[in-house]
């Protein structure tokens, strides 16, 4: 079983510059679903979370700059990182794109090397763990790019699942994840999972945790799910 890719979310009315995203995202091992308007954007956002959007400016319709004021407004999405994109150059276009709350702009044409680099300073914030980068909480160190995972100095064994879990609840120390969440997370959102699996494997990560015994970091959060710390 591979990681779940991180999914990127393109929205861009352009067929050709839309499949060139599509294109050199997928080459960086993102999954990418695609929309080409506003309202095509907002469903897709409400069937599954992505992990970031870009976002054009310019869009048939309701502008991006809605489109990101709504995004910036709904639970779910508020958090997802955005990046605009447009053809406009004026600062005061600049400014304005930062005040729907867009996270990040670019200005077309854009590099590709600069939008990708771009696009893994947001997911360096918001997925740290799924992009490779050394975590800590109390006395557990995760490392994600040697896939390692130390208590106290001491190398714990995890399973891949195992291992997923705890990157997820690493990111997001507190955050309670519920069953559907982790479902979604660790095993991908075309993987039917009965959520009983959640447990089991949360009782591995639980026991693989306590080997050299300490504190259990993890909690149950009864009839919701479960969170670190
Ligand atoms: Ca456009």
């Amino acid at each position: 079983m591979s990681a779940p890719k991180l999914h990127v979310l393109v929205v861009e009315d352009e067929p050709a510059q839309r499949e060139v995203l599509v294109y050199n995202l997928e080459s960086e091992g993102f999954a990418v679903d695609k929309a080409a308007t506003g309202d095509e954007a907002l469903a897709l956002v409400d069937e599954a979370t992505p992990d970031l959007i870009l976002l054009d400016w310019m869009l048939p319709g309701v502008s991006g700059i809605e489109i990101c004021r709504q995004l910036k407004m709904r639970p779910a999405t508020r958090n997802v990182p955005v990046i605009m994109m447009s053809a406009r150059t004026e600062a005061v276009d600049r400014v304005r794109g930062l005040e729907t709350g867009a996270d990040d702009y670019v200005v077309k044409p854009y590099s590709v090397v600069e939008l990708m680099a771009r696009i893994r300073t947001q997911l360096r914030r918001t997925r740290p763990a799924a992009i490779g980068e050394r975590l800590e909480f109390g006395d557990i160190t995760l490392d994600a790019e040697t896939h390692k995972v130390y208590r106290d100095g001491k190398e714990l064994k995890l399973g891949p699942t195992e291992f997923r879990l705890l990157s997820t609840f690493m990111e997001k120390p507190g955050r309670v994840f519920s069953r559907d969440q982790l479902l979604d997370r660790i095993w991908g959102r075309d993987i039917y999972v009965d959520t009983r699996t959640v447990d089991v494997h949360i009782g591995r990560l639980r026991k693989a945790l306590l080997r050299y015994g300490g504190e259990d970091p993890l909690r149950t959060v009864r009839g919701t799910g479960y969170a670190l710390g």
